[in-house]
């Protein structure tokens, strides 16, 4: 029998300091714990706000949903580049849902969109459609684009740069996975390189040597829960409180102090998210 006192999920160590920091991208959905818990665990550890990223429709509903009922939950909507074969016969209904979701204040973003190239579960050639359709609909809505790219660098590279120039602060890479060469490409472009739990990994040298090279405006820090778990939790399920695990890691590799770090990235994510103007 389980102990109703028993925290919900694992809690940090210790809390950052003020201001604290955000999840910029999560999936509470996927979690299954219920999102009071999840969220007052987060906020003991200083993670104040929480975005909640769509995947498909019944999950970019669910997170349009939660923010609607959260002060503090955010949400983003779109169809995951493996979810786009599925959805690929009903494309435009799909399309005019997915902007009408886009249309809440508290849609703060268009993803996760993008390619991946690791697993073939839409052929590639679907998933570029969809990638420029998602593109398009976050130029349209004047809403941040967050990508999800999965050994697909140089293809993601290259339909963004069929787009440029880029407002600044409206492109972000979700769960940077580019090397240093990567990373100061994207510096250039002013894309902005948000790092999971995986920059604590043992075998991460190359994650690292990006972060070290990404300017700190640039950066923000995810969980990308219940996935990739930062090092001392690795193998337990994920959840917005261990940001403050990926927020200390980078600090340390930025040489910064933390709370100078929390104070940017909070300046990051009011400008890249535009919460501060959501009602
Ligand atoms: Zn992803
Ligand atoms: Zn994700």
């Amino acid at each position: 029998m389980s102990n109703p006192n028993e925290p919900l999920v694992t809690p940090p160590d210790e809390s950052l300091p003020a201001p604290g920091a955000f999840d910029a991208h999560t999936h509470m959905d996927i979690m299954g714990l219920p999102v009071d818990g999840v969220l007052a665990a987060a906020r003991a550890a200083g993670i104040g706000r929480v975005v909640n990223v769509g995947c498909d429709l019944p999950s970019s509903r669910w997170s349009v949903s939660r923010a609607a009922e959260y002060p503090d939950v955010y949400a983003t909507v779109a169809i995951h580049p493996n979810e786009t074969s599925a959805v690929d016969a009903s494309r435009d209904e799909v399309l005019a849902t997915l902007t009408e979701l886009a249309a809440s204040p508290k849609v703060v973003a268009i993803g996760e969109t993008g390619l991946d190239y690791y697993r073939d579960w839409s052929p590639r050639e679907v998933q570029r459609r969809w990638f420029r359709a998602h593109i398009e609909l976050a130029r349209a809505s004047g809403k941040t684009l967050m990508i999800h790219d999965r050994d697909a660098h140089q293809d993601v590279l290259a339909i963004l740069g069929d787009y440029a120039p880029w407002p600044a602060y409206s492109v972000i890479f979700h769960c940077f996975s580019g090397d240093a060469s990567m990373a100061s490409q994207c510096a250039d472009a002013g894309y902005l390189m948000s790092f999971a739990g995986n920059v604590t990994f043992k075998n991460a040298e190359p994650l690292r040597e990006a972060a070290v090279v990404a300017p700190p405006e640039l950066i923000l820090a995810e969980t990308d829960a219940p996935y990739l778990t930062p090092v001392p939790h690795r193998g337990k399920p994920n959840s917005p409180a261990m940001t403050a695990y990926t927020v200390r890691a980078l600090a340390a590799l930025k040489r910064l102090e933390v709370a100078d770090f929390c104070a940017t990235l909070q300046a990051t994510g009011a400008r890249v998210f535009g919460w501060l103007g959501c009602s």
